[in-house]
Parts: structure tokens; C-alpha cells; sequence
């Protein structure tokens, strides 16, 4: 990484809606430098007041992308819905209501894969933020219905 700092001049990027059936649950916003592509992501409730509320840290440019992870609903307990922000070989801690098992490893193609067996866990689906921006997460199915708004090119 460079020694000289980038002012990051941030451009709005994005959103994407995490809905359970008619109701929206969370919005994932991003921003990305113009000049250097750091991101910063926001993961806010349906109801939220204020700008700053639900700011992640900002990512510098690297190996790190945001990720979006999504679990099953339990019961009377509703699905989740966390963005992280790692590499590929990076242990990631997601704490769900199905298993003792609460560390992921981010596969090379950033995905979340059970540490035991570096399989995918079936009540959990993971996905690159960048590929489900402008974009539309349907949680009353499983696995996730994704609605992709971006206009397809060619
Ligand atoms: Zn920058």
C-alpha cells in the first residue's frame, strides 16, 4: 500500500435492498473513491434518522472486499443480514442461531465456507457486495431470491 494517503473524494455507488417478503429489513449503501476505489459501507435499518447511523469503517484499495452475508431465520428468531469486509484465507465471525459454529474462512472467490469441511453451510449464503449493488435480496425464500436491477449489458 502506497505511503501517500489518499484524500478519498467518496461518490455515492449504490444500494442494495434486503427484503423479508413486503418488508424491508436492511439497505446496504456504498460509496467508492474516485481516486483510489476505498469503499465505505453503510448497513442501516428500514427506519433509520440519520446519515451517519449504521457507517462501517471505510476499506482501503487491497485484497479486503465487502461482503455480504445473509443466515436463515430460526423459529421466531428472522433471518440476518451482515456486510464484512475481508480477504480470501481471512477467519471471519459470524454468530447465527443454527450452529456452535460461528468462524468462516472467505474462500478465493469470497464466499463464507464452514471451517470443517470448507463447504458452504446451508443455512447461510454469502455474496461479493459489488455483485448484488443496485440490486434487490428477497429473504422469504431460501436460499435468497436476487433481484439484480442493473440494466444488463449485451
Ligand atoms: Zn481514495
Amino acid at each position: 500500500m502506497s505511503s501517500e494517503r489518499c484524500v478519498h473524494d467518496l461518490k455515492y455507488a449504490g444500494l442494495v435492498n434486503i427484503a423479508l417478503g413486503e418488508e424491508m429489513v436492511k439497505v446496504i449503501e456504498a460509496w467508492r473513491c474516485r481516486r483510489c476505489g476505498a469503499t465505505k459501507v453503510g448497513l442501516r435499518g428500514p427506519g433509520t434518522l440519520t446519515s451517519t447511523d449504521g457507517l462501517l469503517e471505510l476499506l482501503e484499495p487491497g485484497d479486503a472486499r465487502w461482503i455480504v452475508v445473509i443466515w436463515r431465520g430460526k423459529g421466531a428468531i428472522p433471518p440476518g443480514v451482515l456486510a464484512v469486509a475481508a480477504k480470501p484465507g481471512d477467519i471471519v465471525n459470524v454468530e447465527t442461531p443454527h450452529e456452535a459454529e460461528s468462524e468462516f474462512l472467505v474462500s478465493s472467490d469470497y464466499r463464507l465456507l464452514r471451517r470443517s469441511d470448507v463447504g458452504e453451510a446451508d443455512y447461510m449464503r454469502s455474496y461479493l457486495l459489488d455483485d448484488v449493488l443496485t440490486g434487490w435480496i428477497d429473504l422469504a425464500e431460501w436460499p435468497p431470491k436476487i433481484i439484480s436491477l442493473r440494466r444488463q449489458s449485451g
